[in-house]
């Protein structure tokens, strides 16, 4: 075919596909839009998952009569005028691409009416073909109607995902920039029935409970940095709270939602050995920067965003996320339920740990290990979370049950889980020598094992990583692995067995950072060279063991997230023995 210059309706057709994918885009770009004409209120109207109908009205600014028609013509803005002003963008849109490219791909009306003025003025585009704006009555502000997305490209109508889905992607997109904007009043009802309804009174933890439950908004922790060139603020998990992807996690540079692997990367160092592997936290994080800091042209859909000093945001992020959670990471208490109990058990003593304000755990969330609320359940206060992460200095008592160590600290009992203490020891001893080899004991005779597929192929990315670890190994046929050495501390365990401790289940739709793939791999080895409960230690070993606890950057959890020890305060041996306060 000759060489031809596209028909202007294919040509916005193609750019439209770029800035409009789904129906959850349109209501993104008219937010925005909505946002950058100064709105306080906001209505969102869906049908039919998007399909049917999306209308946005606010109550803005409005468009003057007379630049209505321009407003749906592609590249016509009215937040920039010169190439410079793109490095000092304060606007959510700068494209001047939304209204065209939604006109292209629906039947569009745009009702709208200035301050000050006597009428509204409304402008119709059908499959981008624009009518004569017509006078009409209107409140001051803004109403963008869209019907029958798509119904000019019925491909792209296919790849939509089920209604259920495309609902909820819109619902995600209203609430984040509900959470992003509390100080504007959000409304969004699909098919009449009302979704979302925020009060526009600035508080961002009632869209957080609205997100999430009110239990865990409770619990999230609030995050806030000020440099003058840069502010983070917002809200992450606690350690407790986890996902098992990283969808719950949500970057906003400069007021506008970005999807940044490399952010997103920067949090979860901070909570590096903090979480259990394969576990994600919930964040919400506002980065606010000077715009010329900032490069927001990078995406059509300004979805990605390019840093000019990409490893100060980064290391600030990571810090900052570092140092709350190392503040609220507490020592688990005991809660109520140490109790006398004759009836059920041998032992008499019948000491079940709770953590305090934790109310018991369900599906997404993991075990809990600790928890910032310091009141007990029934009036006692039973939780004394320590202010650092570190363990104060410990007095061994003894080992009992042949699984835990009792020590005596500045206040009060504490019980060391042997295994879980262990772990961890393991597990930052081999993370800070990851630098050097870790030693390693060669067989004998090299051992052939036979690996699943996706076993192999996880090893076979692996294998210079694995080498540090003490693992020498070489693909020894399509599946097979020639094992040559491994680790000493897994000495004990046959070659086979070695290799099966590192190919556990990887999640499926993650492909985790390498610095993740290390940690996992890591804190597997740590499991299984851990010693046991069961395990009888001499007492020379229990204060080796209590010494090197104290000496870990996060005593407090295993790699896996679970604690390493609870903590009984003298105060609730006091009260338990109906000293103080008894009930
Ligand atoms: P952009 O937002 O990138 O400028 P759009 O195509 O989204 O491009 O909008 C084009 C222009 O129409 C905007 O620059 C703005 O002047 C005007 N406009 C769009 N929506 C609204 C609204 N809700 N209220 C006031 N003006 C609007
Ligand atoms: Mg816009």
């Amino acid at each position: 075919m000759p060489i031809k210059i596209l028909p202007p309706e294919v040509a916005s057709q193609i750019a439209a596909g770029e800035v409009v994918e789904r129906p959850s885009s349109v209501v993104k770009e008219l937010i925005e839009n909505s946002l950058d004409a100064g709105a306080s209120h906001i209505v969102i109207t869906i049908a039919g998952a998007g399909k049917d109908l999306i209308e946005v009205s606010d109550d803005g600014s409005g468009i003057p009569e007379t630049e209505l028609p321009l407003a749906v013509e592609r590249h016509a803005t009215s937040k920039l005028s010169s190439a410079a002003d793109l490095f000092q963008i304060t606007t959510l849109g700068f494209r001047g691409e939304a209204l065209s490219s939604i006109g292209s791909v629906s039947r569009m009306s745009i009702t709208t009416r200035q301050t000050g003025s006597q009428a509204g003025t409304i402008l119709k585009i059908d499959g981008g073909v624009i009518s004569r704006p017509k006078a009409i009555g209107a409140p001051t502000g803004t109403s963008v109607r869209v019907q029958n997305l798509f119904y000019n490209i019925p491909a792209r109508l296919k790849f939509l995902k089920s209604d259920r889905t495309e609902r909820s992607r819109i619902d995600e997109v209203v609430t984040l920039y509900a959470i992003a904007y509390p100080e504007v009043r959000f409304e969004l009802t699909q098919d009449e029935r009302d979704v979302l309804k925020t009060s526009g009174k600035g508080g961002r933890l009632e869209i957080l409970a609205s997100m999430y439950g009110v239990d865990i908004a409770r619990q999230m922790l609030e995050i806030r940095s000020n440099h003058d060139h840069l502010q983070i603020r917002g809200f992450i998990s606690p350690t407790t709270i986890t996902r098992t992807n990283r969808k719950a996690i949500t970057f906003f540079v400069n007021g506008r939602p970005v999807q940044d692997a490399a952010l997103v990367a920067a949090l979860l160092k901070g909570y590096h050995t903090l979480l259990m592997v394969g576990r994600y936290p919930i964040g919400i994080i506002f980065i606010d920067i000077s715009p010329e800091m900032v490069d927001v042209n990078v995406h059509p859909a300004k979805a990605e965003v390019r840093f000019r000093d990409r490893e100060d945001v980064f290391v600030s992020v990571q810090n900052v996320i570092r140092g709350v959670l190392l503040a609220h990471t507490p020592v688990p208490g005991l809660g109520p339920q140490l109790r006398w109990s004759p009836t059920s058990s041998n032992s008499g003593v019948d000491v079940s740990w709770t953590v305090a304000g934790d109310k018991g755990f369900s599906g997404q969330e993991n075990i809990p290990q600790g928890s910032q609320q310091s009141e007990g359940v029934g009036g006692m206060a039973t939780q004394s979370a320590l202010p650092s992460s570190r363990v104060p200095l410990l007095r061994l008592i003894g080992q009992i049950a042949s699984a835990y160590l009792v020590a005596e600290g500045p206040d009060g009992l504490y019980l060391i889980d042997q295994h879980a203490a262990h772990e961890r020891i393991l597990f930052e001893r081999y993370l800070s020598q990851s630098q050097e080899k870790i030693p390693s004991q060669t067989l004998l005779e090299p051992a052939v094992v036979e690996l699943p597929p996706a076993g192999f192929r996880q090893l076979d990315e692996q294998i210079p990583l694995l080498e540090k670890l003490g693992f020498k190994l070489e693909p020894f046929g399509p599946s097979t692995m020639l094992v040559r050495a491994i680790p000493a501390l897994l000495g004990n365990l046959d070659p086979a067995s070695a290799l099966r401790v590192l190919v556990e289940d990887f999640e499926e739709d993650e492909t985790p950072l390498q610095e993740e793939i290390e940690s996992m791999i890591i804190a597997r080895v740590c499991k299984r060279a851990a010693v046991k409960a069961g395990q009888v230690l001499s007492p020379e070993e229990q204060s080796e063991l209590l010494s090197n606890l104290e000496a870990c950057r996060s005593p407090r959890t295993c790699p896996h997230g679970r604690p390493t020890m609870i903590h009984i305060s003298v105060d609730l041996l006091e009260k338990q023995f109906g000293r103080k306060g008894a009930r």
